[in-house]
């Protein structure tokens, strides 16, 4: 049966000379792989619709546990902000690879919601470091390594926290010469951790403690969740361009 499924293309592999697999982020069944046969022939009317980073609905036989079959596309977004902009496919090249990595680990239907309000945001002309951070911060719990960010980590306690180690917050009474952490980057983490990203409209936020946090979650990411990405140092280098 035709089934229609919205989604994005997080990445595509060549199949013979005119099909690909497309790794398809859908709403409905998390990322599932679909064959796209033929799309590459230039007669093909589904061929500049059917690339990477498409955002659209796709009408498939959907087929659990092997391939579904494309028979066509909707453009839902064309996201041409993002296409014009080298900085900005770079953010989009790193969420979608990382998305493709937590979708690996965790199906969970919420990811894809995550995702598609993060690159509409960046769409939107909204900062894009901070909005890929706080994906960042979203994805940890996907990943089993989420920030604890309500209480003490030892105590439970809630007062005179003074910095974080490891994931969980500390209190003074537990203190014991971990690395101090500015508090700013604690409270921006927790506003991270619960902000809606699809109600977000501004990010006025310090430079400087937005590098920071960038820098926290960048070794946070080496130390704890084993993902490395092309990707990842390919924006860090365009980033400071
Ligand atoms: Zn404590």
């Amino acid at each position: 049966m035709l089934t229609k499924v919205e989604g994005f293309i997080l990445s595509t592999v060549d199949y013979g000379e005119s099909s690909l697999v497309l790794n398809l982020l859908t709403k409905e069944y998390g990322t599932i792989g679909i064959m796209a046969k033929g799309v590459k022939s230039m007669k093909n009317k589904m061929r500049p619709l059917v690339q990477k980073y498409t955002y659209g609905f796709f009408y498939i036989y959907y087929k659990e546990d092997k391939l579904s079959i494309l028979k066509d596309v909707d453009i839902i977004n064309p996201l041409k902000n993002i296409h014009n902009d080298l900085l900005k496919i770079s953010y989009l090249a790193y969420i979608s690879d990382l998305t493709k990595q937590v979708t690996k680990e965790n199906n969970d239907r919420e990811i894809y919601s995550l995702f598609i309000s993060t690159i509409l945001k960046i769409e939107n002309d909204l900062n894009p470091l901070i909005l890929t951070n706080i994906l960042e911060v979203k994805y940890l719990k996907y990943l089993g390594v989420g920030l604890s960010l309500d209480c003490c980590s030892k105590c439970g306690g809630t007062n005179n926290i003074v910095t974080i180690n490891g994931g969980g917050l500390i209190c003074q009474k537990c203190y014991n010469n971990e690395a101090i952490i500015n508090k700013n980057i604690i409270k921006l983490l927790r506003m991270y951790n619960h902000v809606e990203i699809k109600s977000i409209t501004k990010l006025n936020i310090d430079n400087q403690l937005v590098d920071q946090i960038n820098l926290f979650l960048n070794d946070y990411y080496n130390r704890y969740t084993g993902i490395y990405l092309k990707s990842k140092n390919f924006l860090e280098k365009i980033k400071n361009i």
